[in-house]
C-alpha cells in the first residue's frame, strides 16, 4: 500500500465492514448459545493435546489468583467478545479446555517482545495464566529443544495436528531480502517457513505490529523488504493482533472465540478482530 495515498487510506479505515453490530437479537443469541454448548461438549470429550502439569484450579492457586479474579476476567472477556452476560458460564468452561487446541508459535524478524510481554510480567493476570495453560507444541523462544531436535519437533507437530493447530507468527517477513531470515539445517527462508506452516494450520494469527503490518523492520528505508503475514499467506484465515507488543487479553480473546465457535472472529478491513479492538485502543 502506498501510505501517501490519502484516498486509499480513507477508504480502508471507513469501510462499512469496520462497523460492529452489538445486538443481534434474542433468536441469534439462543442459536449461538446452543452451538457453543455443543462445541464445548465435543472439546471436553477430547483428551487434552498435552496433559497439563496441574488442573486449572491448581494453576490459579500457584499463580496466587483467586476464583474471584477468574470470575472478573470471565465477565470482562464475555463483554469483550460482545456476548451477553448469560454466556459467562460458557466462557469460563472455554478457559478450562484451552489445552484441547494445539498451538505453534514462530518468530521471524522480531524482537520477541510479544513473547517477553507474556512471560515477564511482574504481576500475572488471568490472561497470562491461560496462555501458560495452552498446549504450545512449538515455540522457538521458550522450548528446551534446539537444532535438529527442534526441527523434528516442529515437523512432528505439523503432521500430528495437520489442519487443526493455530499458527501464531511474531515478527515481519523479509520478502525483499529473503536471506535476511533463514532457519534450520536445510535452511528455509522466512517466506518458505511461514507459507509451509500456514498451509497446514487451521488459522494464522499475526501477533504484534511487525507480524500484522511489517512494524519496525518495515520502517523506511525497509532494507529487507519487510511485510506482514497477510502479504505472504493467501487462502487461510488470518487474524491481525497489532500493537507493540500485542495485548495478552486480545490473544486469549481470539483463542477463546475459536474454542467456543470453531471459527475465527469477525474481522475488519485490516484483518483485525472487531471483538477485541477496544482493548487495542484502550
Ligand atoms: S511488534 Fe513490537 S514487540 Fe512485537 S516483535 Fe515487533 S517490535 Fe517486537
Amino acid at each position: 500500500m502506498n501510505i501517501t495515498d490519502r484516498e486509499h487510506l480513507r477508504a480502508l479505515f471507513t469501510k462499512p465492514t469496520n462497523y460492529i453490530n452489538t445486538n443481534r437479537g434474542d433468536a441469534y443469541y439462543r442459536e449461538l448459545y446452543k452451538k457453543m454448548e455443543k462445541r464445548l461438549a465435543q472439546l471436553k470429550a477430547q483428551k487434552p493435546v498435552r496433559e497439563a502439569e496441574m488442573k486449572f484450579e491448581e494453576y490459579l492457586k500457584v499463580w496466587e489468583l483467586t476464583r474471584r479474579d477468574f470470575l472478573k476476567w470471565v465477565s470482562a472477556t464475555t463483554a469483550m467478545l460482545m456476548l451477553p452476560p448469560q454466556f459467562e458460564p460458557l466462557v469460563a468452561q472455554a478457559a478450562e479446555v484451552m489445552n484441547r487446541i494445539p498451538i505453534i508459535w514462530i518468530n521471524i524478524q522480531d524482537c520477541a517482545g510479544n513473547t517477553e510481554a507474556l512471560l515477564r510480567s511482574y504481576s500475572p493476570t488471568v490472561d497470562e495464566l491461560i496462555l501458560e495453560y495452552l498446549s504450545v507444541e512449538y515455540h522457538e523462544v521458550i522450548m528446551a529443544a534446539a537444532g535438529d531436535q527442534a526441527e523434528q519437533n516442529l515437523e512432528k507437530a505439523v503432521k500430528d495436528f495437520d489442519g487443526k493447530y493455530l499458527l501464531f507468527v511474531e515478527g515481519s517477513i523479509p520478502v525483499g531480502m529473503p536471506e535476511a531470515f533463514t532457519i534450520g539445517r536445510h535452511p528455509k527462508t522466512g517466506v518458505e517457513h511461514v507459507k509451509h506452516l500456514a498451509e497446514h494450520a487451521a488459522a494464522v494469527i499475526a501477533v504484534g505490529s511487525c507480524a500484522a503490518f511489517g512494524g519496525v523492520p518495515a520502517a523506511y528505508p525497509n532494507p529487507t523488504g519487510a511485510v506482514g503475514v497477510m502479504d505472504v499467506v493467501k487462502g487461510k484465515p488470518i487474524i491481525n493482533i497489532p500493537a507493540c507488543p500485542a495485548n495478552p487479553a486480545n490473544i486469549t480473546g481470539v483463542v477463546i472465540h475459536y474454542i467456543l465457535t470453531g471459527e475465527i472472529p469477525e474481522l475488519d478491513s485490516l484483518s483485525q478482530t472487531k471483538v477485541c479492538l477496544w482493548i487495542q485502543n484502550s
